[in-house]
């Protein structure tokens, strides 16, 4: 069937711009493999009017309200491939089907690159946080961790102290200038540099860290900002800008949300900086109803 428009991704970025698709009665298809980045964690905050609520949970009531829209439909799958397909574009899934539209967006959010430390897997999305906004006020005055996997934690690190005493684990990934120790100090922040060898869970939260001399570090909770890479390569293959950041790649749109591809539209954490489920909301809604006004021609 020929669509309006396809969305690949369909949790909160997605399933925002389908309302706004829905709302504007567009042939809209929603094609999602189910892989949402919070799906580790019970709960999830800072989005207004949700604020605590399972990450499943609001995922759900979205699609829910999303499917009420007649015009808008879902599968469940995995988009493998996106081409130009005239003046439109051609979508293939994993298993073989094709569905073509006139506008494609990219919701496809991206995937957080574990290493392979061990307890890490394990403790992920439950005592192992990556952002102190979603996570910290749950621990707030407990024992708080910040491991470094990327040099950003030093800026993670100076932040903590704002929800309780932090140790700043530098994991032989940061090497502190003379002033950055100060300035960490002066925060109150603890300093450890030995190499951590092993998380230590405890159920659904954290015991502390072992380090590598076999020392333990006793913590409550542990930060920790962990490179990211575009969950698809959809971007790449229609030939999308994409821009290397600090945090990982994400593809490069506009101000109205338009990738460097005219037609094609992204939203969500595969764009942002600041990575949120309600930026991923706000951008998917945005980019939603830019993509339906750019099916209109113009009245001059
Ligand atoms: C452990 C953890 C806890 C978090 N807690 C919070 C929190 O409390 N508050 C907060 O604001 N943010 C939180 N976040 C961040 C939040 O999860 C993201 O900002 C949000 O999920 C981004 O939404 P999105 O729609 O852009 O991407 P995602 O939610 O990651 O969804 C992308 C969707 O696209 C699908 N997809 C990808 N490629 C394809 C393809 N080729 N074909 C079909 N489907 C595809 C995926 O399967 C997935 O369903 C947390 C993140 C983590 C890792």
């Amino acid at each position: 069937m020929q669509y309006d428009i396809i969305i690949v991704g369909g949790s909160y970025a997605g399933l925002s711009a389908g309302l706004a698709l829905g709302r504007a009665r567009k042939r809209t298809l929603i094609i999602d493999a189910g892989r949402r980045r919070n799906r580790f964690a019970h709960t999830a905050h800072g989005f207004l009017g949700q604020d605590g609520r399972a990450p499943g949970e609001i995922a759900r009531i979205g699609r829910a309200e999303v499917a009420a829209y007649p015009t808008v439909s879902f599968l469940d799958g995995t988009a493998a491939t996106a081409a130009r397909d005239g003046d439109g574009f051609a979508v293939t899934l994993e298993g073989g089907a094709t569905h073509t539209a006139a506008r494609l967006i990219l919701a496809v959010g991206v995937i957080d690159d574990l290493p392979d430390l061990p307890g890490l897997r394990e403790g992920w999305g439950k005592g192992i946080v990556h952002c102190p906004y979603c996570h910290g006020y749950e621990v707030a005055d407990r024992r708080l961790g910040v491991l470094a996997l990327m040099p950003l934690a030093t800026h993670q690190a100076n932040m903590l102290p704002d929800w309780g005493p932090t140790t700043f684990l530098t994991n032989g990934v940061v090497h502190l200038t003379a002033s950055e120790r100060d300035a960490l100090v002066a925060r109150g922040v603890a300093i450890e540099e030995e190499a951590v060898a092993e998380i230590l869970n405890a159920g659904d939260g954290l015991a502390g860290v072992r380090l590598v001399d076999g020392r333990t570090v006793a913590l409550d909770a542990l930060f920790t900002g962990i490179p990211t890479r575009l969950a698809s390569p959809l971007a790449a293959q229609l030939g999308c800008a994409i821009d290397d950041m600090m945090g990982g790649p994400i593809i490069r749109v506009d101000v109205m949300g338009q990738t460097t591809v005219p037609g094609v539209y992204a939203a969500g954490d595969a764009t942002a900086m600041m990575k949120s489920l309600p930026g991923a909301v706000a951008s998917g809604y945005f980019v939603g109803a830019v993509a339906h006004q750019s099916l209109i021609p113009p009245a001059h």
